[in-house]
């Protein structure tokens, strides 16, 4: 039988089917992303003996794919953020992440998130990570250049700006162009290899190792070959969520099942997940996703408004582009359009192929094209454009800088109709831990010996609503570190 069907992740394995150990550590991290990488950092550097798993040939994960945004603020501001004018409150801070995290957002994670941001960003820069420290003004889903601040969430949007005075929070990897992560996990990599964790690359977890409820190891696969991994001080799981598992999307999941392309490294196969599952962790949020309808740049765009098939507006449109494609997923028959007029006309950076369904010299020209019941679509146009010319939408309360009356023709609707856009989504949902990364059972205890943090875990990004770029790699970064610390016998902020 092969080892995957002898080991399988949602069955643990009992000590009395380990017939010897082949290696033995304080701390057996599983995944070298950026969750592990910073777990395997703190837990050297706090004295413990730490090995880590990485299925892949090299580390860096998701997070070396990544933008490299990380979303720090609050302590009254980052120095990049003060550099630039701008402060930011922890209250604000705070305020934000409470909001984003939606209606199970964790207060106690947040708030000591918010509180520690300040420093988390000076330690990834300890590390070596470089930030430029220049700001890039406008909308930007990442920088087309160099710089490292932006806005990167939903900050000056209402409702947030009505709770939380808004900052530009999204502090990115220097890095010309897309794709900082490389550089971010290359410094975290290097960092835990020469503080001496041991990396095991090609190398799989394939289950829990448990005894009398606790974890005291791993099987594993390396190299083809079957080999029991003992952990004296606790399993650390970093193993990135589920997108890449159809199974678990289609039973948590299925919306995300709307979005063509996952957003992964191409392991998050939820194996981490499941072996928390299988030695008694709950789950959380399990039924939530990052999602995204990338509609700007050009940010012309979002002077646009999106309608539904009932000719209805349905969001402010200067939202986040992930909150923006939430709300897209969910009209009725799959049915949305982008009306654009001519002087804000554009094609997404992201899918300049993007259909456009109708163009006409007139609004009702373009709802006819659409199929729209007559006078739908020409009334809400009307309607945003009278209340625009005033600075005011009282309807999705978009800020005055983003209304613009849509009155010079050709008029067209760009499709964000089911199947005509490429949405791309990755997992929020994952194992309940408390901040310190200890995973926890169904009754909220515990379970001796086992930690999880990134996508693994629920983490501070639970709500895909909410999310804002840069959320999952803070989080990633920062509770891998609170969970390495904590396995390794640490104390934790
Ligand atoms: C193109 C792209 C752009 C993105 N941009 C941003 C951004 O700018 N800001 C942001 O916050 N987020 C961004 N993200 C999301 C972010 O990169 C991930 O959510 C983040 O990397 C999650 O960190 P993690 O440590 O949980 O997982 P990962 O970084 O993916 O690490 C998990 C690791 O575990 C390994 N693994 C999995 N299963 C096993 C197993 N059974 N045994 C051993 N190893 C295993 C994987 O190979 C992987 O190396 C982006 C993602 C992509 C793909």
């Amino acid at each position: 039988m092969s080892a995957e069907k002898r080991f399988t992740p949602a069955r643990a394995c009992s000590l009395d089917q380990v017939p010897h150990w082949d290696l033995e550590t304080d701390v057996l991290v599983v995944g070298f992303g950026a969750a592990g990488a910073c777990a395997a950092i703190e837990a050297r550097q706090a004295g413990a003996e730490v090995l880590v798993l990485e299925v892949a040939a090299a580390g860096g994960g998701s997070a070396s794919l990544s933008g490299g945004e990380v979303y720090v603020g609050g302590s009254g501001g980052t120095d990049v953020q003060r550099e630039h004018g701008f402060v930011d409150s922890t209250e604000d801070l705070q305020q934000y992440l409470l909001m984003a995290g939606g209606p199970a957002a964790d207060a106690e994670r947040v708030a000591i998130y918010a509180g520690n941001g300040v420093s988390h960003f000076n330690w990834l820069r300890e590390q070596g990570v470089p930030f430029k420290g220049t700001y890039l003004p406008g909308k930007w889903i990442e920088p087309p250049t160099d710089d490292t601040l932006l806005w990167s969430g939903n900050e000056k949007a209402w409702p947030y700006v009505e709770k939380a005075n808004p900052a530009p929070r999204g502090h990115t990897v220097q890095f010309t162009g897309w794709g900082g992560g490389k550089v971010l996990m290359q410094v975290l990599c290097e960092r835990a290899v020469q503080l001496g964790a041991d990396v095991h690359y090609n190398t799989r977890a394939l289950t829990l190792v448990v005894d009398a409820g606790q974890v005291i190891g791993a099987v594993v696969r390396e190299e083809g070959v079957v080999r029991f991994v003992r952990a004296r001080r606790g399993v650390i799981l970093c193993a990135g969520g589920f997108i890449c598992n159809s199974e678990m999307v289609k039973r948590f999941v299925p919306a995300a099942l709307d979005c063509e392309l996952p957003v992964t490294g191409g392991n998050d196969d939820g194996s981490g997940i499941r072996m928390g599952i299988s030695v008694g962790a709950a789950t959380l949020n399990m039924q939530e996703f990052f999602a995204t309808l990338p509609f700007f740049p050009p940010e012309s765009l979002v002077k646009g408004i999106f309608i539904n098939g009932r000719g209805q507006r349905f969001i402010n449109e200067d939202s986040y582009h992930g909150r923006v494609a939430h709300y897209v997923l969910r009209q009725p028959d799959g049915r949305a359009w982008l009306l654009v007029d001519n002087e804000i006309f554009g094609r997404p950076v992201i899918q300049e192929d993007i259909q456009i369904a109708a163009v006409g010299e007139t609004w009702a020209e373009v709802e006819r094209e659409l199929g729209l019941p007559e006078g739908a679509l020409v009334h809400t146009v009307e309607e945003f454009n009278r209340l625009a010319s005033t600075g005011n939408d009282p309807y999705f309360h978009k800020a005055a800088e983003w209304l613009r009356p849509l009155t010079e023709p050709p008029f067209a609707a760009l499709s964000y109709c089911k199947g005509d856009f490429q949405g791309h989504a990755f997992t929020l949902g994952g194992l309940a831990t408390r901040p310190s990364g200890e995973v926890l059972d169904a009754d909220g205890q515990p379970i001796p010996g086992l930690f999880a943090a990134g996508r693994t875990a629920c983490g501070l990004p639970r709500w895909g609503e909410g999310y804002s770029s840069g959320l999952s790699l803070g989080d990633s970064t920062f509770f891998g570190r609170q969970a390495g610390r904590k396995a390794a016998g640490q104390s934790v902020v």
